[in-house]
């Protein structure tokens, strides 16, 4: 009976100093450091996971954090930014909405010793940028390009097919890298004729979708069907972002793609959104760039823990991503290109998705 009484006390007292230990590292109390975690928005998963997985590795690794997204106004990211600064963070892990519009907020930031770190998206016109965390963002547009050149057999010299181009946000820095590694694949096909753009529009500015807004594409597709495609077919889109394919393809389907006598074109996409995938298993949107997020989180947790240290991060590229003030060294993972024959072996092995949730 003692025993067991003294067996219940040990085990109270193990609980209460468990309790006790994680409530100094959730409020700061003996961490490491205070990170504020600026994000642009919840409406796109990847954003939710970022957000997620970074609040666990930096709690992970002894500091104290502050996650906000500013859901797509640039207004409150700037504002949440500015109160983070206020509550004293000693760091800021930053993914724009808009990547011009952060000079004044790291001025301040600058001025109370803060750090920065620029994630996924690089910061724009600021000399207060410490490190950029992201993905070769060149080779996500040339996956997309070779996907379409592949399964339409332009290597081999087939054509001429029907293709149309999106782009993404023109304030996101990645949009252009996006686009212009596509059309480094595309424009020779252009130039010969193997690859018609019946809309005529090829530029960037035509291409773009402001703030990667899926409905926005959808109207724009919208628009180049009935313009362009009464007697003729589509036979490629090129997609930037899982969220603007599913616009495309809603589109699509709504004048009758997705038929055995009209079928869908090739889509195009990024991010391996749960929704996307789910589309390429059923044989809807065909490609996706997978970008793996929990890797990203590690490498802002690195660069962050470096530079609150004072020591130097590890990078891989110091030429690609200057911000008009300087260039940002950088630390660039791989992107790879999923289609339905290989997300088991890219997203289930990987523990990204688990086949239940992708209905296999
Ligand atoms: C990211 C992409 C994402 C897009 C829309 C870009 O900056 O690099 O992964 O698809 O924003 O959220």
């Amino acid at each position: 009976m003692r025993k067991t009484i003294v067996l219940l006390l040990a085990m109270v007292l193990v609980i209460a100093l468990a309790a006790c230990g994680q409530g100094n590292s959730g409020a700061g109390g003996d961490s490491k450091g205070y990170v504020g975690i600026s994000m642009p928005t919840k409406s796109s998963e990847r954003w939710v996971h970022d957000g997620d997985n970074m609040v666990k590795d930096f709690e992970a690794a002894g500091y104290k954090t502050d996650l906000q997204y500013g859901e797509d106004v640039v207004e409150n990211q700037i504002s949440q930014i500015e109160n983070m600064i206020t509550k004293g963070v000693n760091v800021l892990v930053i993914a724009p909405i808009d990547g011009e519009s952060m000079t004044k907020v790291l001025e301040k930031a600058n001025k109370a010793g803060i750090k920065v770190i620029s994630y996924d998206r690089l910061i724009r016109k600021s000399p207060y940028v410490d490190y950029y965390a992201t993905f070769d963002n060149f080779k996500v547009g040339v996956q997309q390009a070779s996907y379409i050149e592949e399964k339409l057999g332009l290597k081999d010299g087939k054509g001429p097919f029907n293709i149309e181009l999106f782009a993404g946000s023109p304030d996101d820095n990645n949009a252009g890298f996006f686009f212009n590694g596509a059309m480094s694949v595309l424009q020779p096909y252009i130039d010969s004729g193997k690859l018609v753009v019946k809309s005529g529009q090829t530029k960037f500015e035509q291409a773009a979708t402001l703030r990667w807004d899926g409905a926005t594409a959808q109207a724009r597709m919208d628009n180049l069907l009935s313009a362009h495609y009464s007697n003729a077919k589509v036979d490629a889109v090129l997609s930037p972002y899982d969220g603007i394919s599913i616009g495309i393809l809603s589109s699509l389907k709504g004048v009758g793609y997705g038929t055995p006598v009209k079928p869908l074109p090739i889509v195009t996409g990024q991010d391996a959104e749960l929704a996307s995938v789910k589309s390429i298993l059923a044989g809807e949107q065909t490609q996706t760039v997978f970008k793996d997020t929990r890797e990203l989180a590690k490498k802002a947790v690195e660069m962050a823990e470096a530079v609150l240290e004072g020591k130097e991060a590890e990078v891989n590229d110091t030429e690609t991503y200057d911000n008009g003030e300087k260039v940002v060294p950088s630390y660039l993972l791989e992107p790879v290109s999923v289609d339905k024959s290989n997300v088991e072996e890219v997203l289930v092995k990987s523990g990204y998705y688990t086949k239940e949730q992708l209905g296999l």
